[in-house]
């Protein structure tokens, strides 16, 4: 029976044939989303230790999972997180796995000015490079909210791609040439699972299998459609057993789905470096011409 269901070509051109492209990423805040929050904070200890779980318990059995399923991810962490936790970050970079900018204590950039903005740029590149051996690649800003001088300031100071935007679903150019890598609220852990009693964080913790049915069908659509699905995890939340599992179940649904370019975020902004007529516009001009016999 052939498929008769709405079935446009594929936003994009991935590598190799793939249909669509997978990036999963980890934003390990640790005690940062704390402490951005208010200092005072530091003494809550029960807070802290729900926010130190993620580094300490979490990253560890994700990199155990990661691993596992032989899939390459990337992590965005707050510099003061790497500078708490060198070990973790070299086994995150033992593995292969990429680490990206997050700010230095998860800072609201809509409430830093441009300069103090690029001074919290330039400490974290200097701290990620001394502690991966490499400078950073990618930028994801903390609480997903950039101003309008932020690519610039990337592209600066050689920050392949940015990947806090929300307007599309497969990666596009800045009008400076800097990647962006698109994500979205529904593809991330902390509106299903956050819970904080006070200061009051999230809502009720949603069960893992309506997640799983949320994620699969919007996974499962972008492949239809040829998109790049980004997945954007909190280890204090998705390290946690129940989700360590459901995690598993939706990596090994898409591995046996076929054709998905699972890419860490330097590997999707080289790809459209290269080619930059790999994306597939989509807009009115782009729409077959309607039949007026069915309106
Ligand atoms: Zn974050």
């Amino acid at each position: 029976m052939p498929d008769e269901r709405f079935l446009p070509p594929p936003r994009a051109r991935w590598p190799e044939g793939y249909r669509c492209a997978a990036m999963l990423c980890f934003d390990v805040d640790g005690e940062t989303t704390a402490l951005s929050e208010d200092p005072a904070l530091a003494n809550r200890r029960t807070l802290m230790s729900q926010c130190e779980y993620g580094p300490r318990v979490g990253v560890p059995r994700l990199l155990g999972l990661l691993d596992h399923l032989a899939l390459p991810a990337t992590f965005f962490i707050p510099g003061y997180i790497v500078e708490q936790h060198p070990r973790m970050v070299e086994a995150i970079v033992a593995r292969g796995h990429e680490i990206g900018l997050h700010g230095y204590l998860h800072e609201k950039l809509a409430y830093v000015t441009e300069a103090q903005e690029e001074d919290i740029l330039l400490r974290c590149i200097e701290i990620l490079t001394r502690h991966t051996g490499a400078p950073p690649v990618g930028f994801r800003a903390p609480w997903f909210e950039v101003n309008p001088w932020t690519p610039t300031l990337l592209q600066r100071h050689g920050i392949q791609y940015c990947a806090s935007a929300m307007g599309d679903d497969v990666p596009y150019f800045h009008p400076n040439g800097l990647v962006e890598i698109p994500g979205q609220w529904m593809l991330e852990d902390w509106e299903q699972f956050a819970f904080n009693a006070d200061p009051a964080w999230g809502f009720i913790p949603e069960n893992c299998g309506k997640v799983l049915d949320l994620w699969w069908d919007e996974f499962e659509a972008m492949h239809d459609f040829g998109c790049c699905f980004v997945l954007t995890l909190h280890p204090w939340l998705s390290g946690r057993p129940s989700r360590v599992r459901l995690l598993e179940k939706l990596a090994n649904a898409m591995k046996a789905k076929g054709g998905v370019w699972f890419a860490r975020g330097r590997e999707i902004a080289a790809h459209f470096q290269k080619h930059r007529d790999a994306r597939r516009e989509i807009d009115f001009d782009a729409l077959p011409f309607p039949d007026s016999a069915n309106p």
